[in-house]
């Protein structure tokens, strides 16, 4: 496996089972991550034979950049990873830092139906290694930091939870990527029984639901998963988390022109959401090769937005990023294959 997919613990772990000592993992880590150095004949205060243990032990692999595509403050990198399939991540350029969409699995079982990761179905999930690797070669390739990360790229996060958890580890640890737990978000079609797991994770990362619709019939239509989790399961599963982390929650919902548009969905949504402890991202649609769904005016948007002011919601409206440049989730892998 690649060393890359290896929390500091499980590291130390395995020094101990080579009877070394376990602040060894925290020397690798500051050679991986802090210098990001991949070729371990360089890593000079680790002894000979040690180097040559790893070596034998692990792969120093990680996914590579294969394009790269700019449109002002953001760039879309497509990633081939080892077996040859490919990935993209997306960076931002925020006035408050810089921050990466990196994805989770090949493809997506999920089947939304307007979105474009899930035209090509899951063909396996990522690695630890391959979604460390994504970040690590964006700062490389850009000599900056990272500030944060949103796990909403290809993939259900919560369908890949054990990787997606060591990856959030590897890029918190302070002697790893040193990201900020309150800066890494994971966005979830709403998995509940993982919701309630996710309860537990120690780190407190942000939790986002895509809600996109107020009721279940609505959602049902756009999302399949919704007839395996209805959405009243999921808001209870929301509250219940909400209620053992003490954080807000983020519910996502992407306005879809005359489809969950309406002033009526959103007083449904208000009603649905009240005295929740959670604020609504709402998403213009970034249009794509589904024509059946267009994104909503600036006008139905605002009405949108303003309805749910009015009835005491918090609410935003999502910067659009990178339409020029096919950013929408899934479509540079979709139109590279
Ligand atoms: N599977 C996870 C994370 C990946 S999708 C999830 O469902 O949350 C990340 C977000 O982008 C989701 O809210 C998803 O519904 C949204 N999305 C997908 N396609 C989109 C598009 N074309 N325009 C805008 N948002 C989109």
């Amino acid at each position: 496996m690649s060393i890359y997919g290896l929390t500091r613990e499980e590291l130390e772990q395995y020094f101990l089972t080579i009877n070394e000592k376990k602040f060894k993992a925290l020397q690798i880590f500051e050679w991986l991550y802090q210098k990001k150095e991949r070729n371990i004949a360089n890593f000079s205060n680790i002894k000979k034979e040690i180097r040559e243990r790893l070596q034998k032990d692990f792969s120093f692999d990680l996914p590579t950049i294969v394009k790269r595509e700019i449109d002002e403050d953001v760039e879309k990198f497509l990633f081939k990873l080892s077996d040859g399939e490919h990935i993209e991540a997306v960076l931002m350029r925020h006035n408050y830092g810089l921050s990466v969409c990196v994805s989770s699995e090949v493809g997506c079982n999920m089947g939304c139906r307007f979105c474009e990761s899930g035209r090509l179905k899951k063909v396996r999930d990522l690695k630890t290694s391959e979604m460390v690797g994504q970040i690590i070669q964006i700062e490389k390739e850009i000599n900056e930091r990272i500030k944060s990360v949103v796990i909403m790229g290809i993939g259900e996060p919560l369908d890949n939870y054990q990787n997606v958890m060591n990856f959030i580890k590897i890029i918190n640890d302070p002697k790893g990527l040193a990201i900020g737990a309150r800066h890494i978000t994971l966005s979830t079609c709403g998995l509940i029984p993982k919701i309630k797991e996710l309860s537990t994770f120690p780190l407190q990362i942000n939790l986002a639901i895509s809600l996109h619709a107020p009721n279940d019939e609505l959602r049902s239509s756009l999302m399949p998963i919704n007839k395996a989790y209805p959405l009243k399961d999921v808001i209870a599963a929301v509250k219940e988390y909400i209620e053992k982390t003490n954080r807000r929650v983020t519910m996502e919902y992407i306005l879809l022109k005359d489809v969950n548009d309406s002033i009526a969905c959103a007083h449904e949504l208000a009603t649905l959401l009240r005295g929740m402890n959670v604020y609504v991202n709402l998403i213009p649609y970034n249009e794509t090769n589904h024509l059946e769904f267009k994104k909503s005016s600036k006008k139905a948007i605002d009405a949108f937005y303003q309805t749910l002011q009015k009835e005491k919601i918090n609410v935003t409206v999502r910067r659009e990023f990178g339409s020029k440049i096919s950013a929408a989730c899934g479509q540079l892998r979709s139109k590279e294959l």
